[in-house]
């Protein structure tokens, strides 16, 4: 017999506590209410009994017999095994049982090893404590885009008010609008999100008692980029962060933490997240490897309360199943290789590779943008938010005038929460251009502003 009865033990016991619903709950230690943040749609989601087992089998013990899943046989597969030829010289080799997870159904949260590694990785990034993960879990996604709708799907109802920072970046806008869900904009400076105007706009739903109790007609979520904000470039500062937070939780909100340029900030020290000051399980986390390894893998994860983060994983059980298996190996596979004080080197290296583009784009704004447009320094990023203060709104300026005369940039009317609202902002994006392109690029812009403002 392969399974002996302590195996037997541990599957039945394992088998129960994910099947038990009911289990799901108590399992929490959390004391906010959850179910204030899970629409109806979401709350009828329920386990695949089919990739609830797949998560078992992962973690089966050594003998296990496996006959559930309908899982191809790996023998049939016409791969083997691979070799990825890093740029250091280095190379990945994948074979053997790592290389038959590459190319095999994995469990919903993604590639046990993979997850495990993040989990690693967020405890020391964000500095969590011990018990973080107690409460707390991860799941892999395809990208963070992928992430970020399941949660706004999972927690919009028709008409709920949702607290946005505006400029918004507009994939997130595109989740937002189908839903009939109401952005809310709360302004924004060069620090980003500014305290004082969310209370204000939270007061006009009431009291933070009234809010925090209501579950209808009142904002529940607060979604924001802490770092190099898209379009803004804007960083939001530790103190701000932190009088957010405050407000955050006298209100009774959770806040989307949309960080996917945490790693490319000019500074000395790594940016303090929302995530790393959460002491009520109020912050989801969204993590990507887009800007830092590679966004074709499509790799991203999302980091917050169990009961937040099981139903983004009830709804990729039903959609993609997982994230390709493959990326997150060849992901698994770097980072076991690099160790986090190569990875860190390697978040230096393209600190600085955009440091430089930032600041060849800032040379060129001063050459030929000065007087005509105006700008902060963007700390984090890729953009460099620009205003024309002559111009009302600069859609027909960037678009039709933008193409006439060889330069593309984004308008800021993209970027708003209201269709018909006008902004005297564009976005430029410093990271591929060369810096001969970026100073020819801004020449011709002078130019069409020149023209305009005649
Ligand atoms: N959030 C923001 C603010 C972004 O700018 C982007 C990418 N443009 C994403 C999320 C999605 O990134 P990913 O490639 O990880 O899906």
């Amino acid at each position: 017999m392969l399974i002996n009865s302590l195996n037997r033990c541990w599957l039945l016991a394992t088998v129960a506590r994910r099947f038990s619903s009911a289990n799901l709950k108590s399992v929490s230690m959390q004391k906010i209410n959850y179910d204030r943040f899970v629409n109806a749609l979401s709350a009828r989601r329920k386990p695949s009994p089919i990739r609830e087992l797949t998560k078992l089998y992962a973690s089966a013990p050594a003998g296990t017999i496996f006959l559930a899943g309908g899982i191809p046989n790996g023998s049939t597969f016409p791969f083997s095994q691979m070799t990825v030829e890093l740029k250091d010289g280095s190379s990945l080799k994948i074979s053997g049982k790592t290389m038959e997870n590459a190319l095999q159904y994995q469990p919903t949260p993604g590639y046990p090893a993979l997850i495990h590694q993040l989990k690693k990785f967020q405890s020391e990034v964000h500095k969590l404590k011990e018990l973080f993960w107690m409460k707390n879990d991860l799941l892999v996604s395809t990208g963070s885009q992928d992430a970020l709708c399941k949660a706004l799907e999972m927690s919009l109802e028709e008409g709920d008010p949702i607290l946005v920072q505006e400029p918004i970046y507009p994939g997130t806008s595109a989740i937002i609008r189908p839903l009939n869900a109401k952005m809310v904009p709360i302004a924004q400076d060069e620090e980003g999100i500014i305290p004082s105007a969310l209370e204000d706009v939270l007061s006009t739903f009431g009291t933070a008692e009234e809010v925090s109790a209501k579950s209808n007609g009142v904002p529940k979520l607060l979604y924001l980029n802490s770092t190099g904000a898209n379009p803004t470039g804007a960083t939001i500062s530790t103190l701000r962060k932190k009088e957010i937070y405050k407000i955050v939780c006298e209100y009774n909100l959770v806040i989307m933490e949309d960080d996917p340029y945490y790693f490319l900030h000019f500074e000395e020290q790594d940016p303090v997240s929302f995530l790393s000051m959460d002491v009520e399980g109020r912050v989801l986390r969204f993590d990507s490897f887009s800007k830092i390894l590679s966004s074709g893998l499509r790799i991203g994860f999302v980091t917050g309360p169990k009961d937040l983060v099981h139903r983004i994983e009830l709804h990729t059980q039903a959609s993609t199943m997982h994230t390709s298996a493959f990326s997150q190996v060849v992901v698994s596979t770097l980072l076991e290789e690099w160790g986090s004080a190569k990875l860190q080197q390697h978040f230096k290296s393209i600190q600085k590779f955009y440091k430089d583009k930032r600041d060849c784009m800032l040379a060129a704004a001063d050459k030929h943008l000065k007087g005509l447009a105006e700008w902060n320094v963007p700390k984090a990023g890729m953009f460099l938010w620009i205003r024309v203060p002559g111009i009302a709104d600069t859609k027909k300026l960037i678009t039709e005038g933008g193409i006439l005369h060889g330069v593309i940039l984004v308008p800021g009317k993209d970027f708003l929460c209201t269709d018909d609202a006008k902004s005297q902002y564009f976005r430029a994006s410093y990271t591929v251009a060369s810096p001969q392109d970026i100073d020819k690029g801004f020449e011709r812009l002078a130019n069409l502003i020149r023209e305009e403002n005649k």
